[in-house]
């Protein structure tokens, strides 16, 4: 049958639907104003994904809910997962530096809120079939379980524009958002004060403001009121009462939810530190809170990756176990002593083969190719070489697709998808009383780059076409 619609005409039609289903994003040159807006980068056509491995990244979700709640409980492990980490990076230190003055005075948590994202890669060896393989976990500010949830229709229809409609009917719905503010509610509701405030705290710069718009969206819809606030906001007015109930502006904050403090330069002065600090300290629920944070770093993935590690979390359950490995590609630790000079000399040997990671969030912090080489040569004699962790690249197989961003000019790039899986989950004592899968996310760049994600200016959203 003759198509219709050629691709330009494809993507002019994809960009104002992105528009009327509100696939949004504020302007790098008016980040903080609504006046005008763009809508957020995202693929023409929805990429092809495996079902099989599309279904095992949803069912292993709830294990990894429980294993970053269950690690969040387990002081020791932590401490000597993070030993050497935390000697020479400054930013995972400082942070632990406030997990340890909060068990000091007794902890914080009795109700515990996490909503985290695990995202994944498909690794392409040879002619065995993609298998899936984590990336990361995301315990702080995992983002786009708002926009993910308006691409689906976006596609639908260019995919019925382009006389694919059988497929156009294979495109799943998603919602992470309700899901996400769902576990929200049943901890502000935990909290019980019908007054106290869901407070998003959010970076200086809010270019991504529409993704979390619609998780306040669907918390207003359950009446419970949200506000934003910024470092700046807060520093001022954040108090604790005798009762440590916490108070920003007057407000009684029930939860503070993280969707900034994840990166160094999140922290511009002193008092910003003092900020967190005190909110950890305070009662009102911390998604996440510090010691859950600390939990997603890279160095705590390497140490789980071990032999008997996870046993120690599911002592009883072999078959999550394996599940959860099944996920794992090598991962490597980089510490003082044999282990890690083998690492080194791995590294150095076939430095394509791997990703060399420092602690760090957010994209285009990781090191590959030469310049693996180049690191490792300046601090493999020194115990600086701690503050990174080296693991297998993944290499999917690339497909041809569209990427359509703002001012670009339409042209088929070469790409590679990155799936990510949000969990949201709700304990208070002992009782876990939410553990569930909420919803996707595809993410899709040139393969030309080898990191970085939407908010980087390198990643697109995207919908998984399941095959
Ligand atoms: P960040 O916390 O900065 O998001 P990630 O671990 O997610 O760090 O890495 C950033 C990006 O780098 C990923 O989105 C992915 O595109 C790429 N990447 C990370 N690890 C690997 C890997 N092992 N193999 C291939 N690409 C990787
Ligand atoms: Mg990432």
């Amino acid at each position: 049958k003759l198509q219709l619609w050629h691709n330009g005409c494809l993507a002019e039609v994809a960009r104002d639907e992105a528009l009327l289903q509100g696939v949004l994003m504020r302007t790098k040159e008016t980040p903080n104003s609504s006046e005008l807006v763009t809508y957020a980068p995202f693929t023409l056509f929805p990429s092809p994904f495996p079902k099989a491995a599309f279904l095992q990244a949803l069912a292993v979700q709830t294990h990894y809910n429980t294993l970053v709640d269950r690690i969040s409980q387990d002081t020791e492990f932590l401490l000597q997962a993070l030993a050497s980490t935390i000697e020479v990076d400054d930013f995972s230190a400082r942070l632990f530096k406030i997990h340890q003055q909060i068990l000091n005075e007794g902890g914080s948590r009795s109700i515990v809120l996490g909503l985290n994202r695990s995202d994944y890669m498909l690794d392409k060896r040879g002619d065995q079939p993609p298998s899936l393989k984590q990336i990361e976990i995301n315990t702080i500010a995992a983002s786009f379980g708002g926009l993910s949830s308006r691409t689906p229709d976006v596609h639908r229809r260019v995919l019925k524009m382009a006389d694919r409609l059988e497929e156009s009917q294979h495109i799943l719905d998603n919602n992470p958002a309700a899901g996400l503010a769902k576990a929200i509610a049943k901890a502000w509701e935990l909290y019980g004060s019908e007054r106290a405030v869901v407070m998003f705290f959010v970076e200086e710069v809010q270019r991504n403001v529409f993704d979390q718009r619609c998780i306040e969206r669907e918390l207003w819809k359950r009446n419970i009121p949200t506000f934003r606030k910024r470092f700046d906001d807060i520093c001022k007015t954040i108090r604790l009462d005798q009762d440590k109930r916490l108070f920003v502006g007057g407000n009684e904050i029930a939860v503070v939810y993280f969707r900034n403090g994840y990166m160094p330069q999140n922290y511009f002065s002193e008092q910003c530190w003092e900020a967190r600090l005190t909110m950890e300290r305070s009662m009102a629920v911390k998604c996440p809170d510090i010691v859950s944070h600390l939990v997603g770093t890279k160095k705590v993935q390497q140490v789980l990756a071990k032999p008997g590690v996870l046993e120690r979390f599911f002592p009883d359950q072999p078959q999550v176990v394996e599940q959860i490995r099944a996920t794992f590609t090598g991962l490597y630790s980089l510490d003082m002593g044999p282990e890690g000079d083998r690492t080194i000399a791995m590294a150095l040997a076939e430095p394509d083969r791997f990703v060399l990671k420092p602690q760090r969030e957010g994209g285009g912090n990781n090191i590959y190719g030469s310049e693996i080489i180049q690191v490792l040569e300046k601090v493999k004699d020194s115990s600086e070489r701690m503050a990174y962790i080296l693991m297998d690249k993944i290499n999917p197989a690339p497909v041809q697709n569209y990427l359509l961003r703002r001012d670009a000019p339409l042209a088929v790039s070469s790409c590679v998808s990155e799936l990510g899986v949000f969990g949201a989950y709700v304990r208070q004592g002992k009782d876990l009383l939410m553990n569930e899968c909420v919803g996707h996310l595809l993410r899709t760049k040139s393969s030309e780059h080898s990191d970085g994600g939407v908010a980087a200016g390198v990643a697109v959203l995207d919908n998984p076409l399941l095959v």
